[in-house]
């Protein structure tokens, strides 16, 4: 007599019935169906889930991620951008700034010493002018 092998349990049985039998008995059998049930329930639901959420989870995961991913990569170039603005703004500003500064000096020292010219060049060539702070004659080279 060929014994069967119960697909539930994996009891070795002797058939009762003269057809194939999967199972030992009708419990295993109905535990057995109740369980693929609940399987295909479960990989229905699963089905369902990875077809709401994982399966767009892992596409939106990715769209997040390209999503961040390009924010972050948008962020970095607008902090480059920013950045570039930002430097480009501030040389801009520094180098106007420091020509500024240096006009404005220029303009302070020919503001404050003003050339006077009814006296002589001294003996080193330096014209004189009135230094309007010290309130003084000063000899300045040009
Ligand atoms: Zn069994």
């Amino acid at each position: 007599m060929k014994l069967y092998t119960c697909k539930y349990c994996y009891k070795e049985f002797e058939p009762t019935r003269r057809r194939v039998q999967q199972y030992c008995s009708n419990t295993c059998r109905s535990k057995a169906h109740h369980k693929r049930k609940s399987e295909n329930n479960k990989i229905t639901t699963n089905n369902k889930l990875s077809t709401t959420p994982p399966l767009p989870s892992t596409p939106s995961k990715t769209k997040i991620d390209s999503m961040s991913t390009s924010g972050i990569g948008n962020a970095a170039i607008g902090n480059l951008i920013a950045d570039g603005i930002k430097s480009i703004a501030t040389s801009n500003k520094n180098k106007p700034a420091t020509k500024g500064d240096l006009d404005a000096l220029k303009n302070l020292l020919t503001s404050r010493y003003l050339p006077i010219n009814n006296m002589q060049i001294d003996q080193f060539g330096n014209r004189p002018y009135y230094d309007i702070e010290t309130k003084s004659v000063v000899y300045l080279k040009g």
